[in-house]
């Protein structure tokens, strides 16, 4: 499982291309609600099913894609958040339940 390209489409999705085929397409708004860091896990434990989230415009813009290592990506928001890296099967998952809502 390995990208051979990752883009923004329309400033409102990620998109990734994997060499083993098949796009995977996820919503940055989802992206970045469901960010994996310790401190973004921790807020959403302690809230409950039902609430929603509001993210100001910055925060779910990205300003720059990084690979880390061959399993995962981080992304730096332009709020400055940096710390959550998505390991592949996890950004797989997103998109399978950002599709399914
Ligand atoms: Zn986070």
């Amino acid at each position: 499982m390995k990208p051979l390209a990752i883009r923004i489409s329309e400033k409102k999705n990620l998109i990734i291309q994997f060499d083993e085929g098949g796009n995977l397409q996820i919503e940055l708004s989802f992206l970045r609600r469901c960010c994996p860091c310790a401190s973004c896990s921790e807020q959403r434990e302690s809230q409950s099913k039902n609430y929603i989230p509001l993210f100001f415009a910055d925060q779910i813009k990205v300003k720059n894609i990084y690979e880390v290592g061959n399993y995962a990506i981080g992304i730096t928001w332009r709020d400055g958040h940096n710390t959550g890296i998505y390991e592949f099967p996890y950004l797989k998952f997103l998109a399978q339940s950002n599709n399914a809502v």
